[in-house]
């Protein structure tokens, strides 16, 4: 198979695969890594892996406590960081990043924090039947725990919201509105200006799981208006354990402080505690802080090289992907139009055979990563009456001829089913 070239790709992809060791990588009989697997989590350049050697060979202490030099910097590092995701997002105030563990850390802390003091029973939380688990669960423990009831809006058959069900679902009852901005199964990019003016009308707050956005087109959340926005390190080029919970000042100053321990208070006595004031209310204990440095370290990345143009870059690979793997004639694709979505394309043989795991093990032998499961979106494997997929997923490094190489190996697995049969 000849690669058909992209005349109007932005990206120079040989300049930025030459920052990423682990692509170079070759497995068994000097078959190349073809790494799809990037809405699981992405690789790291070295310019990020290399703040973080830096900071921990030179730069390390714990941060805000030490009166010492060591601390010092090291602190000036961490909020060094906490500036450029500030900047990232278009935040107005640094006090609104917060630091956790992840998107599922951060959305855990709101259905704690908010959802405990605020809710109770007949008051709704609406999500949609496309959500992660990360997005569902800290809910549902929540409605436990309140008498409160968790709505879905449902999906349509081509993988997009139900927008006149959310016009119906969406009440003077409902609370929180917890939607994702895209699907990490149909790479859906949902509508969630929209999403925020409406529920604001209602009365309701929005918090978006921006888990795969965030890492793949520009967010203004000043612009945007939503209340909460969530995502993670590891999915936009940075370290794994930290990730951001950014939130409107007025609504973090008044929840109450989620974990409890040192950093996080003004004062401690035997019979009680003053906490502090934002953002370290809500980052108790030793912060992630070499790692919110590496995430620092990819904004900087991803900045330099622009947004626009990696959105632009994975537009062109996720339309190529469905034309090539289209032509295979067996594939069934779950999500909407190719032109319409984000860089994930999932797919299953027609009758399901052989199935998404199969797919994936015998793909490994060509080198070739990609995911296969419900992707911790189990409901919207029911929807679909299916209970596995298989996942490619785009980053900035991707290129055509990976795309190529899924293309011929997905034909090898075709074959030697059909040998089998
Ligand atoms: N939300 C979405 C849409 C995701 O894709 C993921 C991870 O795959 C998460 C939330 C959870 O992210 P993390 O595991 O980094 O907390």
């Amino acid at each position: 198979m000849t690669t058909d070239a992209c005349r109007t790709c932005p990206l120079d992809t040989d300049k930025i695969r030459a920052d990423f060791p682990i692509l170079a990588k070759t497995l068994h009989d000097g078959v190349p890594l073809t790494y799809l697997d990037n809405a699981a989590t992405t690789q790291r350049p070295r310019q990020v892996i290399q703040a973080m050697v830096e900071t921990y060979e030179h730069h390390y202490a714990n941060v805000h406590r030490g009166i010492h030099w060591l601390s010092d910097q090291s602190t000036d590092l961490y909020e060094d960081a906490r500036e450029k995701v500030r900047t990232f997002i278009n935040a107005s105030a640094r006090e609104e990043v917060i630091f956790t563990t992840g998107t599922t850390g951060a959305i855990n802390l709101v259905a704690r924090s908010w959802g405990d003091a605020n809710l109770g029973p007949g008051d709704e939380i609406l999500l949609t039947e496309m959500e992660h688990h990360s997005n569902l669960v800290p809910w549902h423990q929540l409605a436990e725990r309140t008498g409160a009831k968790v709505v879905a809006v449902p999906v349509t058959d081509d993988g997009k919201l139900d927008l006149e069900s959310f016009d119906r679902l969406l009440t003077e009852r409902t609370r929180m509105v917890a939607v994702t901005a895209v699907s990490n199964v149909l790479g859906t990019i949902n509508p969630i200006e929209q999403i925020v003016a409406k529920a604001h009308v209602a009365g309701a707050l929005v918090l978006i799981d921006g888990a795969q956005s965030v890492p793949h087109r520009a967010i203004d959340v000043e612009a945007l208006g939503a209340d909460f926005l969530a995502f993670s390190g590891h999915k936009m080029m940075g370290p794994s354990g930290v990730g951001v919970l950014w939130g409107k000042r007025e609504l973090l100053e008044a929840m109450p402080p989620f974990l409890g321990g040192g950093s996080m208070i003004r004062r401690v006595r035997l019979d009680g505690f003053e906490p502090a004031d934002l953002p370290a209310k809500f980052e108790a204990g030793t912060p992630p802080i070499v790692p919110a440095i590496g995430l620092g370290a990819a904004i900087d990345y991803l900045g330099a090289i622009g947004l626009g143009a990696v959105a632009q870059h994975e537009h062109d690979l996720t339309v190529y992907a469905h034309r090539v793997l289209g032509e295979l004639g067996t594939l069934r694709f779950f999500g909407p139009p190719p032109e319409e979505k984000s860089g994930i394309v999932s797919f299953v043989f027609e009758n399901n055979r052989p199935h998404a795991h199969d797919i994936a093990q015998l793909l490994d032998r060509h080198g070739v990563a990609v995911r296969a499961g419900h992707h911790c979106a189990m409901p919207l494997h029911k929807r679909f009456n299916v209970n596995a997929t298989a996942r490619a997923s785009f980053y900035l490094y991707n290129t055509r001829e990976e795309v190529d190489r899924l293309a011929e190996a997905l034909t090898q697995v075709q074959q030697v089913f059909r040998r089998r049969r």
